[in-house]
């Protein structure tokens, strides 16, 4: 184990069913000898494959919250073959908080990894994630939603592999996961990667990674849950990890690969002009920021550079310079190489 101070109610190499928490030191004005109590579920039968599964990475992100829960009553060590560890709320004070960062200390996890042992809460939540979880891992799935200011529909987001093994493994796990939608990242994500995501993270121990960016705007809808149950069986499945469920028909991914950002200069009340999934065209107006506060001020009208599908889109009206107002998407041209 690492030099981590959190330490973990779970024994990882113990078989059967364990719940429990993972208790980080927080020492504070009304408690000397606190702890921050991270959930933690762990299924162990024989061998097989070590997946981690986790959800409230971002505090503000439900789906898959509720998912993993669910799964966390639902499974017994015995449906399993291998090692399932689940960990829904990751970064727990921001998801108690329902919150992108911690209000502890203002750290958004997805962007302090490899993190510090002997850092902030956040940092040494990633650090232990990193250095402890991560190790034990042959697979690893990250689930995000657009958080309260983004919406996506169901996407799975992936790296083109830096093996031609991993590459056909990272195919197969999205045909799987059976999301209307692929992002895949055409560059960088290399093992040597700095990059501050748990997705980096998880790349730079080895592990198989995919992330999957299921709604958002601080809400929960039945059809992205159901698609993020459905998705995660699915995968474990794949994995050989849960034998005797029975996928359904899939219905296909379609692989994107973000070709525009749309950003404000302006402050002020965003008026889209279109919404998820409409294909928009290269000098489409996108959308209009009004200026309420002087009405007589004509609105800034904001313009497609590229064409292509509305991937992720603001949900907050108010928007402040440099907000990301759409991500626009085009069809993955077919690359299929890995990064090396
Ligand atoms: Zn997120």
């Amino acid at each position: 184990m690492s030099e981590s101070l959190i330490s973990s109610e779970i024994d990882f190499e113990a078989e059967g069913k364990h719940t429990g928490f993972l208790r980080l030191p927080h020492s504070v004005h009304r408690s000397a000898y606190g702890r921050i109590l991270i959930p933690i579920v762990m299924l162990k039968n024989g061998s097989g494959p070590t997946t981690l599964l986790m959800a409230g990475n971002h505090g503000d992100e439900y789906e898959a919250q509720i998912a993993l829960s669910k799964l966390s009553r639902e499974l017994e060590a015995e449906d399993i073959q291998g090692r399932l560890i689940i960990l829904p709320m990751a970064n727990f004070p921001a998801a108690q908080a329902g919150t992108r960062t911690s209000p502890i200390d203002g750290g958004n996890l997805n962007r302090s990894f490899p993190g510090d042992p002997h850092g902030t809460p956040t940092e040494m939540i990633a650090h232990y994630i990193e250095e402890d979880l991560f190790p034990m891992c042959d697979y690893f799935f990250d689930f995000h939603s657009g958080g309260s200011s983004l919406y996506y529909p169901a996407t799975l987001l992936r790296g083109l592999g830096h093996s031609p093994e991993e590459s056909a493994k990272l195919i197969e796990l999205q045909a799987a996961f059976d999301a209307p939608y692929a992002w895949v990242f055409t560059s960088g994500g290399g093992r040597a990667s700095t990059a501050r995501t748990a997705m980096g993270g998880g790349n730079r121990k080895g592990a198989i990674t995919l992330m999957a960016e299921l709604g958002g705007g601080g809400a929960v809808t039945p059809e992205i849950l159901a698609l993020t149950e459905r998705g995660i069986k699915r995968l474990l499945h794949s994995t050989g990890m849960l034998p005797a469920y029975v996928p359904d028909a899939a219905i296909g991914t379609r692989e994107l690969m973000v070709a525009d950002t749309i950003i404000a200069y302006d402050n002020g009340i965003f008026e889209p002009y279109c919404g998820i999934e409409d294909e928009v065209k290269k000098g489409d107006a996108a959308g209009a920021i009004h200026f309420p506060d002087t009405p007589w001020t004509p609105p800034v009208t904001l313009v497609f550079q590229h064409s292509g599908m509305v991937l992720c889109k603001r949900v907050p009206g108010l928007v402040e310079r440099g907000d990301c107002l759409f991500q626009i998407a085009k069809s993955l041209e077919r690359a299929g190489l890995h990064t090396g």
